[in-house]
């Protein structure tokens, strides 16, 4: 018998099959999915590989498998799966094929740890400031030592053997660190449970509107029928949804299946996760998310394998989880764009969980009060079904949404960032002791630097794009790399001293509150206050129990969170969304005024108010998100993404080619206009674009450039695509493909 072997690596020219001869003794152990040791090249070392295939014999003289692992990850419909994503998603077979693996490398080392009925775990004995500290004034000079420091400021809790997998770290190092107090090592058991440890209290079903009745019914029919079929469930915040996928959860449980439910990366609360324990049993749930130490991913990968949990929540990723008997798939907040991964392998979560539910004939619900447009779309072409919740479950009045102009703001000599009406507000909600949110579009203190006489700004010496400046450090910094360096005082052009920062960034708001309303308390939240582990939910959870007045936050602050007390919302700038480079600028605009709205006045006696200030009063993206009049702003959209061919009238490869010589880059890119252009060109509604700089055009030293191909996506494409990758998989420069990636990068 012959194997047909994948070799695991990400070097473009091994992904293709090389055949192995399996030895009388191996072949009852070996299958489609079997992970393999082979002898590979002229090296004695032996490679790890995948098999894909059986058959009975090769027309080459092949080697033999010299081993074969008894834990088995993969199955054939698994390996089935894999192939279909590296054609769909351009990448390797291996690629694919380590999605499903589970979380980290499979190496000897963790093999061993699952055998280990009690592990060491490695916890910090100083914070990260006396760690940094004694990093800066050379207390620690070593390398090794101070990226395992800096591994545990993210990851604390991990065990040894993991410290060892991921940071490289030796027995020796760890106990030089613990001797001299930084760190100790705990001793702790096996199964850990990242769900927190406060008492759950158990609730029950709660009594269906009619609308909740009718939308749970539909879904109900096929988990009885066994049937596919891919549901879009729309409903405003606070419509229920989630109350249905409770009950739709309970239905398949009763029949003896499992469930998955996927939620964006930063919706995954301790709250959240609690309304799913709180119905079920903690017991039942398995959480997967990258907040999660790589030990506890990996002790929820496995309650998942062995069946001991039947709900699985997770972000993307955790479509790929090992969970058996699949009887529902829900997506919530299914407009969100973190669905769509943008590594390699750039799959789209949304669509793999249709393949699935295809497979196992059961039902897809995606949920959402703002539907992407191309789901929404697929509800008019018939791919997909409506479900409509037009009420608030819980009665609780939509918010009032009020525009502001600033444009006459400042026509009437108000330069602050804060309208009067705004200000008003405030002033209002601080005497009714209740609270503020205030949101804005950005991060960092200033978006970037210039100077004011002869226009230099400051920009990444390896990414061509502008360095942002953060008041904390009093560092630029670069977000595409990390590249950080000394804030500038005079200009570097010109000398002049007038070098200011332009935009608005969170830290800001906080100056200005501050001096507009000194006796108010404050609180922010952006991506540099939230890197910490927990953080974001102890941000949110300071602000509700300490009551304070205001929370100034960026995209963060607008996810399901019930703050009873928050009676006002204001957004600093709704246009800031507007002028990306992106054709779903004014999508994202509806989407996050809708969503921060629902913000204000959940379920207060209050009426909730939400003051949006603008530049551009009369943009239908903010004029439908005042009335959070969906279907008119969709009809709009779907216009202007018709006549402008757009999806999901229209799909758009961006082909992205770099390297470091940048003649290189552009000789690729040439030939492979080449080498597709005649052929894409015969397709019906198909436009090749002339290679061009990309908009970024240098990123990590890298030069970059793009072409843009406007199609249909389907297997022609594929295939064409497809076709020209493999014949230039030896090009020195790297290729990548994004479909309608989320920024036009
Ligand atoms: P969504 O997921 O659409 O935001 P939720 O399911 O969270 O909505 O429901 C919003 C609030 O309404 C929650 O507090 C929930 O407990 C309550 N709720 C949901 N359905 C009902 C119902 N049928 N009767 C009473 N309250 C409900
Ligand atoms: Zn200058
Ligand atoms: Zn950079």
């Amino acid at each position: 018998m012959i194997a047909e072997v994948i070799i695991n690596s990400n070097v473009r020219n091994l992904n293709r099959v090389f055949d192995y001869n399996i030895n009388e003794e191996m072949l009852p152990q070996i299958t489609i999915g079997s992970r393999v040791l082979v002898p590979f090249g002229n090296t004695k070392k032996l490679e790890e590989g995948f098999v894909i295939g059986l058959k009975e014999t090769s027309p080459f003289e092949v080697k033999e498998i010299a081993q074969v692992e008894k834990e088995q990850y993969l199955d054939e419909h698994k390996i089935q799966l894999a192939k279909w994503i590296a054609k769909r998603y351009f990448c390797n077979i291996a690629d694919a094929i380590k999605l499903f693996l589970p979380p980290g490398k499979i190496t000897k080392k963790i093999e061993n740890r699952i055998k280990e009925k009690c592990i060491q775990c490695v916890f910090l004995k100083k914070d990260a400031e006396e760690i940094e500290e004694a990093i800066e004034t050379k207390q620690i000079k070593s390398e090794k030592q101070i990226r395992i420091l800096r591994f545990l400021l993210e990851n604390e809790g991990v065990t040894t053997s993991d410290l060892s997998v991921y940071a490289d770290a030796s027995k020796a190092v760890i106990k030089t660190l613990e001797k001299n107090g930084f760190l100790e090592i705990q001793e702790k058991n096996i199964d850990r449970n990242p769900i927190t440890d406060r008492e759950i209290e158990k609730t029950s079903n709660l009594q269906f509107t009619k609308e909740q009745e009718e939308a749970y019914q539909e879904v109900a029919k096929n988990i009885e029928e066994e049937s596919y079929t891919s549901f879009l469930l729309m409903g405003v915040t606070g419509s229920g949804k989630t109350e249905i996928y409770l009950q739709l959860i309970q239905k398949v449980l009763e029949k003896g299946k499992s469930a998955l439910v996927l939620v964006p990366e930063i919706s995954l609360t301790p709250q959240m996760i609690y309304r799913f324990a709180s119905r079920f049993g903690k017991e039942k749930i398995a959480i997967l998310h990258s907040k999660l130490s790589v030990g506890e991913r990996y002790d929820e990968w496995r309650r998942i394998q062995r069946k001991e949990a039947s709900i699985v929540i997770g972000a993307r990723s955790a479509i790929f989880a090992p969970i058996s008997n699949l009887g529902i798939i829900i997506i919530d907040e299914e407009h969100d764009s973190s669905y769509q991964s943008e590594m390699s392998p750039r799959y789209d979560a949304k669509e793999i969980a249709e393949y699935l539910a295809k497979e196992n004939h059961i039902p897809c619900v995606l949920g959402s009060a703002t539907p992407s447009i191309n789901s929404f779309y697929q509800t008019k072409t018939g791919e997909k079904t409506l479900l409509v919740l037009n009420k608030r479950a819980n009665h609780a009045p939509l918010p009032e949404v009020e525009i502001v102009d600033l444009r006459k703001e400042l026509a009437n000599g108000n330069r602050s960032m804060f309208s009067s009406r705004l200000q008003e507000e405030i002033a209002k909600t601080l005497k009714q002791k209740k609270q503020t949110i205030l949101f804005l579009n950005r991060r960092g203190y200033s978006t970037f630097i210039m100077c004011r006489d002869c226009g230099y700004v400051a920009k990444c010496k390896n990414c061509n794009i502008s360095l942002t400046y953060h008041a904390k450090t009093n560092k630029l910094k670069c977000h595409y790399c990390g590249f950080e360096t000394d804030c500038i005082i005079t200009c570097p052009e010109c000398g002049s001293k007038k070098v200011r920062y332009f935009g608005t960034g969170t830290q800001k708001v906080e100056a200005e509150v501050h001096k507009l309303f000194p006796e108010a308390t404050t609180i922010r939240m952006d991506v540099d206050t939230v890197s910490q582990k927990n953080s974001h939910e102890k941000i949110l959870e300071a602000f509700q129990k300490e009551k304070i007045d205001i929370l100034i936050g960026t995209q963060m602050v607008v996810k399901g969170h019930h703050f009873p007390d928050v009676t006002l919302v204001g957004v600093m700038a709704a246009d800031s969304s507007l002028h990306m480079e992106d054709y779903r600028a004014n999508e994202r605009t509806f989407d996050l005024l809708v969503q921060v709205a629902g913000r204000a006045g959940r379920e207060g006696n209050i009426p909730g108010k939400v003051i949006v200030q603008t530049y551009n009063t009369d943009s239908y993206s903010i004029v439908y998100a005042k009335d959070q009049d969906y279907l008119s702003f969709y009809e709009m959209e779907q216009t202007i993404r018709q006549s402008l061919k757009y999806p999901p009238f229209c799909d758009i490869i961006v082909l992205v080619v770099s390297s470091e010589k940048k003649e290189l880059a552009q000789e690729v890119i040439q030939k492979l206009e080449k080498e597709i252009r005649p052929s894409l060109e015969q397709l019906e509604n198909t436009y090749v674009y002339s290679p061009m700089p990309a908009p970024i055009d240098r990123i990590k030293n890298k030069y970059r450039f793009r072409m843009i191909i406007k199609c249909n996506f389907g297997d022609t494409i594929i295939d064409t695509l497809g076709n020209c990758l493999e014949k230039n998989k030896n090009a020195k420069a790297q290729i990548a493909v994004y479909r309608n990636p989320n920024n036009m990068i």
